[in-house]
């Protein structure tokens, strides 16, 4: 284990402001906030890509960013080989920023337009101390990062800038910047949403080889559930704020067990379901709620989920449901009461009914 999350909670307070207090002008007061993260644990592995799945405002690069140590944390624990982090500025923190690298989306914006390839990788082998002494380690450090990211030969590349390379090049010198820190987990945010469809599966290919060959953790954040499974080995799927399911990639693709996990899979564009049904009106049959999100400001009471769910019980109204082990395979879990084993008849009979549609 490299990198584990536990509890992990943001709330962006909204302020409201200015406003008068004792006479005196404060600048703004809280008055609500938004809940991006709650309770969201996580671990990541050496060698392993573990996908963060969910639809576009469910949390997921907030998480990415907590645990880039981008954003505070309002509750929760980050520990990085067991050590929790905490400290900003001490030797532990300095470490973990070193160890613990982020890939950003859009790869135009994460590289300064006015430097080469050759001021980013330099300055990112410099920072971490791995420029070597002297010009030719330099150098050599430089064209092994090039080569490392199937960027070669590294000479036609390493004088450019951002805007005279495409945007699958720019996307692989962020990763090699990454790389130049040496570190042991990288957080991947959507990297490939950005690209061109012809170039997307190179740069997850290059990731993939990397978590083989330099044994990285990685969490690769997607709304494509899709490529979670054909790129990640384990996934996790994320609903308003929290997780709602995980396991093995394969298991919680072709068996999903979450409802709104399998409204994700349903979701997804597939030509043998749009000449069947004519889907793609942008609402699924098994979404109650007409494809709304909640509100994160005043989230649902219960499962966050129960306005769209069509298996929605009176309990998942009032109660949050905890995680529960799905039989189906090891390691396979879903927050949901479906699943509860102390289960009611009624809720047996939905799952039963979901488990057919399913197979
Ligand atoms: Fe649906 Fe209830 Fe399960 Fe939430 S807990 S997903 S509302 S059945």
């Amino acid at each position: 284990m490299v990198l584990e999350a536990e509890g992990l909670t943001k709330h962006f307070p909204i302020r409201q402001g200015p406003v008068r207090r004792r006479g005196r002008e404060a600048l703004t007061r809280r008055v609500r906030s938004v809940q991006a993260v709650d309770d969201v644990s996580l671990t990541l592995r050496r060698g392993r890509v573990t996908a963060l799945v969910g639809e576009s405002g469910s949390g997921k690069s907030t998480v990415a960013r907590l645990l880039a140590q981008l954003y505070p944390r309002t509750a929760g624990d980050i520990r990085l080989h067991g050590e929790s982090v905490t400290v900003k500025g001490g030797r532990k923190f300095r470490a973990y920023c070193r160890q613990v690298q982020m890939i950003f989306q859009d790869p135009f914006a994460s590289l300064n337009p006015v430097h080469t390839v050759r001021y980013h990788l330099t300055r990112a082998l410099k920072i971490h101390g791995n420029a070597g002494k002297g010009d030719a380690e330099l150098e050599q450090a430089l064209n092994g990062l090039l080569e490392r990211v199937q960027l070669t030969p590294p000479d036609r590349y390493v004088d450019k800038f951002p805007h005279e390379l495409s945007g699958g090049q720019r996307q692989r010198v962020a990763i090699a910047r990454a790389l130049g820190a040496d570190p042991e987990a990288l957080l991947a945010d959507e990297p490939v949403s950005m690209l061109d469809v012809s170039i997307r599966l190179g740069v997850l290919n290059l990731l993939r080889d990397l978590k083989e060959r330099l044994h990285l953790a990685i969490l690769y954040i997607t709304h494509d559930i899709a490529s979670a499974r054909y790129f990640a080995d384990d996934t996790l799927v994320m609903y308003a704020g929290r997780m709602v399911e995980g396991g093995d990639s394969e298991t919680v693709t072709q068996r999903p067990a979450h409802p709104y996990t399998q409204l994700l899979i349903d979701s997804a564009p597939d030509p043998d379901r749009l000449l069947t049904d004519g889907a793609g009106s942008g609402t699924t049959p098994r979404d109650a709620g007409g494809g709304e999100p909640p509100s994160l400001i005043d989230p649902p009471p219960g499962c966050r989920f129960h306005p769209r769910c069509p298996s929605a019980m009176e309990r998942c109204k009032t109660q949050s449901p905890p995680r529960f082990d799905v039989s189906d395979g090891a390691g396979h879990w879903a927050a949901c009461w479906l699943y509860d084993t102390d289960v009611t008849a009624e809720a047996a009979v939905i799952a039963e009914e979901i488990a057919e549609v399913s197979r």
